[in-house]
C-alpha cells in the first residue's frame, strides 16, 4: 500500500507520534515529555524536531528508531528527523498530562523550574501515598536523570524526576 503524501496532515502525523513514548518511561509519550517540539511540512516531507531530555542520553536514539519504526509502519513515506540542541530541554516542557502520567507510573514529577536545585531541601509528594514526609537517598535514581527518593510514612523508595 503506498499512501500520497498530499493525504497525510500535519495532525494525522502528530497523532502517530503520541504513541511514540519515552524508552524509559513508556507510559509518556514523547509530546508529554515535551521532547518532541515540532511537526511540520516541507514540499512533500515531514519534519520532525526532537530536542533530547539529557545530552548523551542514549535513550533519544531509540526514540528516534521508534519514530522511523513508528511512521514506516504506517506508511509514511517522506520523512526526516531533527535532531535540535538548542534551546535546551527543560522539565518545563513536561506537560501537566505528562506529569500526571509520570507519577501513576510512581515516579515523582518535577517540582520546580529549571536551574539548579537543592535536592535535600525537596519533599517531592510520594506517588504512591502522597505524602509529603520525604526525604532524598541518593541524588541519583535509577537513571542520572532521576533521584532516588524514601517516603517516611509508607516507607516506599521512589524516583523523582529532577528538574533540568
Ligand atoms: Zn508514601
Amino acid at each position: 500500500m503506498e499512501t500520497e503524501t498530499q493525504d497525510i496532515t500535519i495532525t494525522d502525523i502528530r497523532k502517530l507520534l503520541d504513541e511514540v513514548t519515552d524508552p524509559e518511561i513508556p507510559v509518556i509519550s514523547i509530546h508529554d515529555l515535551g521532547v518532541l517540539r515540532d511537526v511540520r511540512k516541507e514540499r512533500d516531507t515531514f519534519v520532525i524536531t526532537i530536542t533530547p531530555t539529557y545530552s548523551g542520553c542514549p535513550a533519544m536514539d531509540m526514540i528516534t528508531l521508534h519514530i522511523h519504526g513508528k511512521l514506516r509502519a504506517h506508511h509514511i513515506p517522506h520523512f526526516r528527523v531533527e535532531t535540535q540542541l538548542a534551546p535546551a530541554w527543560t522539565t518545563d516542557w513536561m506537560t501537566d498530562e505528562g506529569k500526571r502520567k509520570l507519577k501513576e507510573f510512581g515516579i515523582a514529577p518535577p517540582m520546580g523550574s529549571k536551574g539548579g536545585e537543592d535536592l535535600i531541601n525537596r519533599h517531592p509528594p510520594c506517588p504512591f501515598c502522597n505524602s509529603e514526609n520525604t526525604e532524598l537517598v541518593s541524588a541519583f535514581g535509577s537513571t542520572a536523570c532521576k533521584a532516588l527518593f524514601r517516603c517516611r510514612d509508607c516507607a516506599e523508595p521512589f524516583d523523582y524526576f529532577k528538574c533540568h
